[in-house]
């Protein structure tokens, strides 16, 4: 039974207007309080009448009089002492939800999944199986369905190649399940070869003829031959089947452990895996936690701060020289430290090319970010929507080549998306997505026979066993009724969803704009400048006191100056007027030329950039607040931002 409706469902009428954005967010003011409190109070009442209608003849367990009993004040009064403590402590907590908050990539929240966590916190599900979720664990399976449509993934899981996706505790988890998936994928064919199967299977053996072959299949040709074997099994006697799966078990990376698997293959080596530079620490987590070793992370230059693609096809070459087999190339859309989107056409461009050299390998879009910029892509039937009509009313979003990266999505095999982050939804709300389900059967803990028997067949039936497939076991089915319903009140298209990013990205223009007028403004005491064009919604400022020419103490100044933007737990939270952030700029992101252009601008002397200061320091804003111009009261927070910090540098360059 489905007592939902379905991701095809016909999309609402209009786009999104904004005065419907108004009911989006509890608002910085909490202009909303009356509509979330209204929607708290009606549904915690609708939960109590579960409660009692669940056996209706049941008495009260808990006497009627009890409220009156001594110890039962005192044991009130004392849950008060402490829920009071608690929530004057939390008056300390980081203001995301203000337009004055453009630290790390954290906002207000959307009342529709903020209302539908809260909705679901007292029922409790746990999603790590149907039957401790009946309801939230659908729910979680179809948010995969929603992101993968969004992605460009094939979304319809009546057709056999669906892509299947699933809610984590954040992005390090979901890029882990990414290196897990790819790992089990890759060793497989290596498995069967070594049990004899493929000899039997009729037709399986044409795939490869040795162990470099098996380990060097494309994602495609890997999964083909999972489903080969699967339907393979199904025409052998019980017994047999056993045995065969038996065998091939024996054999596999995930009973051998690595040790046992490549010294039972001694002309395999450890595959690496090639990730962009300023890659997230989680991809370093992971390759620990794989067991592959941190050392396994090869990490690639970039040019103009995003990851260089011929780099990419210079390191491949060399494993093809080397036979150096590759586990994954990842490719970022939206780098945390500075917001810019990987080429991931280049990189996919890449993985066919050498797959027919046979180098197979998996590329996976470390999204966690910039995942939702994708609904700007998207039209409401899901077709793809050009570079002019993303761009429309806006300066430069997106470039040609961002365009093309988002436009490549769907040719990935797996993708990282952040709904607790550019989603706009509550910790801990990660998403792994990959393109083809049926590599997932790979993953599971035991064979799906033993859970589903022959109904394994069903998507839907399948992944209700959630548990079977995830790395982690129990977990919240809030969460996922969170996203769920927020998806489906703001569809993951350009008329609904996009909206939001589409605002973020008007806000990333005016910001730059703003800081131009800024440097002019400031050019008697301070050189300043944005280092590079944001491809999105982050926008870096490079600081520099007039007079000064060396990097060390530029970056001296500027720590200085994020000391009064950063979260300061000591001091009251009213003194701080704003709140941002700070990276580094490298000459392995941005190029060598192009650094010294920018400490050029700065007037700063590039031989002060030595072996103890390889870097500069920066300021970094992440404009996702959806107030941060308020058309309503006439501000701009971004040009009070600006007054600010110009305020800031005219009081040290006096003081200097
Ligand atoms: C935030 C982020 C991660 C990690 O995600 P968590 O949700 O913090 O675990 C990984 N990759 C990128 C690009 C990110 O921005």
């Amino acid at each position: 039974m489905d007592t939902f409706q379905t991701p095809s469902d016909p999309p609402p009428a209009n786009a999104l207007t904004p005065q419907a954005l108004h009911a989006c967010f509890l608002g910085p003011y909490g202009e909303n309080d009356t509509l979330l409190e209204k929607l708290v109070v009606e549904f915690l009442r609708d939960h109590v009448y579960w409660r009692r209608n669940f056996h209706p003849e049941d008495p009260p367990a808990i006497p009627t009089g009890a409220a009156q009993h001594p110890a039962y004040l005192e044991l009130e009064a004392r849950m008060r002492r402490e829920l009071h403590a608690l929530s004057a402590a939390l008056k300390r907590s980081v203001p995301f939800h203000s337009p004055r908050y453009i630290g790390h990539m954290a906002s207000d929240l959307l009342l529709p999944g903020l209302a539908a966590q809260l909705l679901t916190l007292p029922y409790n599900p746990n999603n790590v199986c149907e039957d401790a979720a009946p309801v939230t664990v659908d729910l979680e399976v179809k948010v995969g369905l929603q992101l993968a449509r969004m992605l460009g993934y094939p979304a319809d899981p009546d057709k056999r190649g669906c892509a299947f996706g699933h809610l984590t505790s954040g992005g390090t988890v979901a890029n882990y399940q990414a290196l897990r998936l790819a790992l089990a994928l890759k060793a497989f064919p290596v498995a069967l070869r070594a049990s004899g199967v493929a000899v039997e299977m009729a037709g399986a053996c044409d795939a490869f003829d040795d162990d470099w072959q098996a380990f060097n299949l494309s994602v495609d040709d890997g999964i083909a031959l999972v489903e080969q074997w699967q339907q393979w099994l199904a025409t052998l006697s019980p017994e047999d089947a056993t045995r065969w799966r038996v065998r091939v078990q024996s054999e596999r990376i995930e009973t051998l452990g690595l040790t046992g698997f490549f010294s039972r293959h001694p002309t395999l080596r450890v595959p690496c895996v090639y990730a962009p530079v300023t890659a997230h620490y989680s991809w370093s987590k992971g390759l620990k936690l794989l067991g592959l070793g941190r050392a396994q992370l090869s990490l690639l230059p970039e040019r103009d701060m995003r990851l260089d693609a011929d780099a990419l096809e210079e390191a491949l070459q060399r494993c093809v020289r080397a036979r150096q087999p590759v586990l994954m190339a990842v490719g970022v859309l939206g780098t945390t430290e500075h917001g810019m989107i990987d080429p991931v056409d280049r990189i996919v461009d890449a993985r066919d090319r050498f797959q027919a050299q046979g180098l197979g390998f998996s590329v996976h879009v470390d999204a966690a970010w910039g995942g939702y910029l994708a609904t700007m892509f998207r039209n409401p039937d899901g077709s793809l929507r050009t570079r002019a009509q993303v761009g429309e009313g806006l300066e430069n979003f997106p470039g040609e080549a961002v365009h093309a990266a988002f436009a490549a999505l769907g040719r990935t095999d797996s993708v990282t998306v952040d709904p607790h982050k550019l989603g706009y939804l509550p910790y801990g709300a990660g998403a792994f997505v990959c393109r083809d389900h049926r590599a997932m059967t790979l993953l599971s803990e035991e064979a799906d026979y033993v859970f589903n028997g022959p109904a394994a067949d069903d998507y839907m039936t399948r992944f209700r066993q959630l548990g079977q497939y995830i790395p982690e076991g129990s977990k919240a089915g809030a969460s996922a009724a969170a996203v769920y319903v927020m998806h489906k009140v703001l569809p993951l298209d350009h008329a609904q969803f996009g909206q939001l990013p589409r605002q973020t990205v008007l806000a990333a223009e005016a910001f730059r704009r703003r800081a131009e007028q800024a440097a002019h403004e400031l050019s008697d005491v301070a050189h300043l400048c944005v280092p590079f064009a944001p491809d999105s919604n982050l926008v870096c400022v490079a600081i520099n006191l007039a007079g000064n020419r060396d990097v060390e103490h530029a970056n001296r100044f500027v720590r200085t100056l994020h000391d009064d933007l950063r979260c300061d737990p000591a001091r009251p939270l009213q003194v701080k007027e704003f709140f941002g952030s700070m990276t580094t700029l490298r000459a392995a992101s941005l190029g060598e030329r192009r650094l010294r252009r920018i400490l050029g601008a700065l007037d700063l002397d590039p031989t002060s950039m030595g072996a103890a200061t390889d870097h500069l320091v920066i300021l970094r804003h992440t404009l996702m607040n959806p107030y941060l111009i308020d058309a309503n009261n006439g501000i701009s927070y971004i040009d009070r931002y600006f007054d600010y910090l110009s305020g800031r540098i005219r009081a040290f360059a006096r003081a200097a």
